[in-house]
């Protein structure tokens, strides 16, 4: 059994990572918050039997095995790197971190330490997502030229505070959604961003300088194409991810969820076939990945490399919109 500490009383923890670590034979045993009161409610109200408002008392019990950070975003570092010097197993939220170097510094944390270090970039352990990679690895598509990701959404107003007022936690869309675009990107194509282009929107449900829109126009390596919208402001778009090759055309809607829902079709010479595809938790599975690197068989399902690039891709897309020029992205890898 994997014994685990939850670093942050977080709304992504109580609606997806708790049941995911539980459905693993893993235990949650204690959770912290900066206030004392907010972690005694969430351990209760979350069959939590401890709670606490210090960290270095949460990483100093030797009955947790590993941490799952989902603070905001500014804080995820010196978490990290905290946890990693207690030989803690971490699995951190998305952004990684606010700057490269910190991404870096924490992803190095661990690698000192000897401990397993995941980024919790859910889409990659889509049945969706990974039924598109196969075939575009078994060639169904021919060379993939071009990818386009709809991911524009609407922030529910329970989750309008951080995300859309707050600078320093690492607020907007950029940091919110876009950095998973590229993982996912990344994970279909087997392909790295190279540069990019982006305009921002900040249509008023937003505040203090942040974006509540982007879109964006990729290069990738192979010489690929890709265009990305996310929004926390499109009630009604839906979502879906394309990617249009010499033979063929997959076509996505609905996929770019947390829930293990939507479709996936290939169109080609001879019409249109739907992939089949498995409906398995995405959480459930990252957990899962989780559990076996601690046990020494295989990889996280996204590693800290992975959330580097993400990051470094967040970070260009961010600087392409403010300059108006085309940005390298530069991972430092
Ligand atoms: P929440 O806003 O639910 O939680 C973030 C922090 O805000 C908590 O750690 C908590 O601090 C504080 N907080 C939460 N609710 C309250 C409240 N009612 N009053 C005061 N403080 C509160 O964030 P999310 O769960 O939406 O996101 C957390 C992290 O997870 C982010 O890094 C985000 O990017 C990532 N995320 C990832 C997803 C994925 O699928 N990979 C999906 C959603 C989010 P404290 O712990 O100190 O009490």
């Amino acid at each position: 059994t994997i014994r685990w500490g939850l670093i942050g009383a977080s709304n992504i923890a109580r609606e997806y990572v708790i049941n995911a670590i539980r459905h693993n034979d893993g235990e949650t045993v204690a959770v912290m918050s900066a206030s004392a009161d907010r972690a005694r409610d969430y351990a209760a109200a979350n069959g939590i039997p401890n709670a606490t408002d210090d960290l270095d008392a949460l990483l100093a019990r030797p009955d947790i095995d590993a941490v799952y950070i989902s603070t905001t975003n500014e804080l995820h570092r010196d978490q990290a790197i905290a946890a990693a010097k207690a030989g803690k197993h971490i699995l951190c939220e998305k952004p990684l971190a606010l700057t490269l170097a910190d991404a870096h510094a924490a992803v190095n944390a661990a690698k000192a330490a000897g401990v397993v270090f995941a980024t919790n970039h859910h889409l990659r352990n889509a049945g969706a997502h990974r039924a598109m990679r196969h075939a575009i690895q078994d060639g169904r598509i021919g060379r993939p030229l071009a990818a386009r990701v709809f991911h524009a959404v609407y922030l529910p107003p329970s989750l309008q505070g951080w995300r859309i007022n707050a600078p320093a936690a690492g607020g907007g869309v950029i940091l919110d959604i876009a950095v998973h675009d590229a993982d996912t990107l990344r994970f279909v194509l087997d392909d790295e961003p190279e540069s990019v282009v982006a305009i921002t929107q900040s249509s008023g449900m937003a505040s203090a300088g942040l974006e509540d829109a982007v879109m964006t126009s990729v290069t990738f390596r192979s010489g690929l194409i890709a265009q990305t919208h996310d929004a926390f402001t499109a009630q009604y778009a839906g979502t879906g991810f394309e990617v249009h090759g010499t033979e063929g055309s997959l076509i996505a809607h609905d996929v770019m969820t947390q829930k293990p829902i939507g479709s996936v079709m290939l169109r080609n010479k001879d019409g249109e076939h739907p992939l089949p595809f498995d409906h398995n938790d995405l959480y459930v599975r990252a957990l899962g990945a989780f559990h076996a690197a601690i046990r020494g068989e295989g990889q996280p399902a996204a590693t800290g490399e992975d959330g580097i690039r993400s990051l470094a891709f967040g970070l260009a897309v961010a600087e392409a919109a403010r300059t108006g020029m085309a940005v390298k992205v530069e991972t430092g890898l």
